[in-house]
């Protein structure tokens, strides 16, 4: 068999000689996004096809925390006794999102979170109405509700009204994508989806402009696929593409822990460029240091090799691993006193190793080699403001802020490269409108071709402001609005 398929090449509709099968609506990926996707395709009334390079579906989404950054006044907020407001979580979105975000993809969600909160509660997914209090990375218990990003941190916490937005399918422990996929999975098969999988997508298939079919990969064979309405991308993002990540994203690049599933090889995103689509944000992504837990990380201080602090040490893990990746070359260190030493005991979640301990905070600044006088001085101003309750230079919220008074001390290594965990995934994408339609580098909609989740720019789009659930926010959401805009196109 000679292979002919690559995502650079679309094949020509008269190449194809026989269809290993025909549906209205084609989706690459059985993740987050192709699932949503393919339960609104099917509930509009089309046939539904979901192509899946895996042995199972489930990708990312499955493996995630499970997270889904909703808000407004959800049920759930409401019975933790939350009272949120849908236009505090729009301003803490576009902030969020950053620069480079779409504010029309932005204000969307915003204005359907409660809908799509119900939604996913009507396909099973069940959020238990508890709210898990400490910073962490996700809820260790079955409770749904957590702050889940910046909200409480300046400079967020002075412009938006802060409120816990992350929700956790139930399930205990840092699972949530398992409940998610098993719940979007079961209702897909309910309402006829079906799924293919160990089969690989490699390009589209063309009628002039239009995308009508997809060549996919079976048991070694080359097969085709058409789609009489519709193809919707949804094969996830490219962090396990080494090549993709150098040439696109190389702060991504610096990161040692390739957070994903082995498929998030940018494989849909390379197709729907060959098919004449345009890519934005290509160079954004998440940066997770998790400097926290142990929650009491919290009230330490983080110093450079100056001995000086560059941050609020109460952000998201996302927004420090963001500050340090800027500037690689740095040395970072995380400082305690003896107040917090049973810490010691055990290691912290990201791997950090102990850089050097002292009687006096003197003793530890000349351990770790910083210039003489800083450490001590910077350790002055931040006790000093403690005591006071308000942190003049970087704005730590007050309950984090507890003067290190209590020799002896002991520093962590944060540092790139010296141990610590730096996770990374990758934000950009194909550009596409709030409703899917994949489009060209002139802004026009290329007929029969959509894309969400990861295979497109999105929601998440700056490592500094990301919150945990924007992403499966984004994938659910916007998989949904491919899926309905896919099933609803009308054809010759
Ligand atoms: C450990 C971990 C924890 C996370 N926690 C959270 C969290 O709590 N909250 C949050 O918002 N985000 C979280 N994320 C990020 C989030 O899971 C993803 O960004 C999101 O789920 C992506 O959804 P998707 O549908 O675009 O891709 P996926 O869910 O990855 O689905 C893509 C699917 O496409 C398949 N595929 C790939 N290439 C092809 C091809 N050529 N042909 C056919 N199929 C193909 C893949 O096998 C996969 O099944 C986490 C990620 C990880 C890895």
């Amino acid at each position: 068999m000679v292979y002919r398929a690559s995502p650079a090449t679309p094949f020509d509709l008269p190449s194809v000689d026989s269809w290993r099968a025909e549906t209205d609506v084609l989706i690459v990926g059985g993740g987050g996004a192709g699932i949503s996707a393919a339960i609104e395709a099917a509930d509009a009334g089309a046939r539904v096809l979901v192509l899946e390079a895996a042995s199972e579906p489930g990708g990312s989404t499955a493996l995630a925390g499970g997270l889904i950054y909703m808000g407004g006044g959800t049920p759930t907020q409401t019975a933790c006794g939350f009272d949120d407001d849908l236009e505090e979580m729009h301003k803490y979105l576009v902030l969020a999102a950053g620069p480079n975000a779409d504010p029309q993809k932005i204000r969307l969600y915003c204005d359907r979170t409660l809908e799509h909160y119900d939604w996913l509660t009507q396909q099973g997914v069940v959020f238990k109405p508890l709210y898990y209090p400490h910073k962490h990375t996700n809820t260790p218990n079955e409770a749904a509700l957590m702050i889940s990003g910046n909200e409480e941190a300046w400079p967020y916490n002075a412009q938006a009204k802060p409120a816990p937005r992350g929700h956790k399918p139930q399930i205990k422990g840092d699972h949530g994508g398992i409940p998610l996929m098993k719940n979007l999975l079961r209702r897909a098969k309910e309402k006829g989806v079906q799924i293919i999988s160990d089969a690989r997508a490699l390009a589209t298939i063309k009628r002039g402009a239009e995308v009508v079919g997809i060549v996919a990969r079976i048991d070694q064979q080359e097969m085709y696929f058409r789609a009489h309405r519709g193809v919707i991308l949804a094969a996830g993002g490219f962090i396990m593409n080494e090549q993709m990540v150098a040439n696109y994203a190389p702060r991504l690049a610096l990161g040692n822990y390739p957070n994903g599933n082995p498929n998030d090889t940018g494989g849909g995103i390379r197709i729907g460029i060959g098919a004449g689509g345009a890519t934005l944000n290509m160079h954004e992504g998440f940066i997770c240091t998790p400097f926290y837990p142990p929650h009491q990380f919290l009230e330490a201080i983080i110093v450079n090799e100056l001995g000086q602090r560059f941050i609020n040490e109460d952000v998201y893990h996302g927004r420090l691993g963001s500050a340090i990746l800027d500037r690689p070359e740095g040395r970072y260190y995380l400082i305690i006193d003896s107040r917090n030493f049973d810490i010691l005991e055990r290691p912290p979640m990201g791997g950090y190793p102990i850089a050097g301990t002292g009687e006096s905070i003197e003793e530890l600044e000349a351990v770790l080699s910083l210039p003489p006088g800083n450490l001590a001085s910077t350790l002055n101003i931040y006790n000093s403001g403690a005591a006071t309750g308000e942190d003049a230079s970087f704005h730590k919220a007050q309950k984090f802020l507890i003067p290190l008074n209590q020799p002896p001390y002991a520093a962590f290594d944060l540092s790139l490269g010296h141990g610590a965990i730096f996770a990374t995934m990758t934000f950009g994408g194909l550009e596409t409108l709030p409703t899917g339609e994949v489009l060209t580098i002139q802004g026009k909609a290329i007929p029969g071709l959509f894309a969400a989740g990861r295979n497109s720019a999105g929601l998440p789009s700056c490592a500094e402001g990301y919150s945990s659930g924007m992403s499966i926010g984004d994938a659910t959401f916007f998989g949904r609005l491919a899926g309905l805009s896919a099933a609803s196109r009308l054809t010759e």
